[in-house]
């Protein structure tokens, strides 16, 4: 079952970080300060640091997953599974593989990886780590946990 290789694949948080980490150097960070784009991760905060001037860019900052106290595990196994299932996978089916209590976090993660693969469908699985731009991130951040009310029926 390909399912359980994902689970496996992500055991803890600790390699979702790692993993998270090495996809968005591979993407190429460019530092918001001097735009030099040789980086070195400190572990202690998760933040890459520039070499050049010293600036910190936090692991999640400019992705999908800012501002979400969600782990990283979840949004990694959360955007495979609407990969594989071509987005056709219910919020509670989600919800319950990754065993989490709480309906309206895992409805909002959901959301906004949606919203993402919608936009990006080209690559989207590469480009859920990926940087965006503050526009989209802001039409990230505007979806919240209210906006279930008019659009679960179907969840
Ligand atoms: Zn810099």
């Amino acid at each position: 079952m390909e399912l359980r290789a994902y689970f496996e694949k992500y055991p803890d948080e600790a390699t979702c970080i790692e993993e998270l980490k090495n996809k968005r150097l591979e993407n190429g960070l460019t530092c918001r300060k001097c735009s030099h784009d040789v980086h070195s991760f400190r572990r202690n905060d998760l933040k890459f640091q520039c070499r050049k001037c010293g600036n910190r860019i936090s692991l999640r900052s400019g992705t999908v997953m800012e501002n979400s106290n969600l782990p990283i595990r979840y949004w990694m196994i959360c955007i495979e599974l609407m990969t594989l299932t071509h987005r056709k996978i219910s919020i509670l089916k989600i919800q319950y593989l990754l065993g989490h209590k709480r309906y309206e976090p895992i409805w909002l993660m959901v959301q906004k990886i949606r919203l993402v693969m919608k936009i990006r469908d080209e690559k989207y699985r590469l480009r859920a780590y990926s940087e965006f731009d503050p526009e989209f991130l802001q039409k990230i951040d505007k979806m919240t946990i209210e906006k279930k009310k008019t659009k679960s029926a179907s969840d």
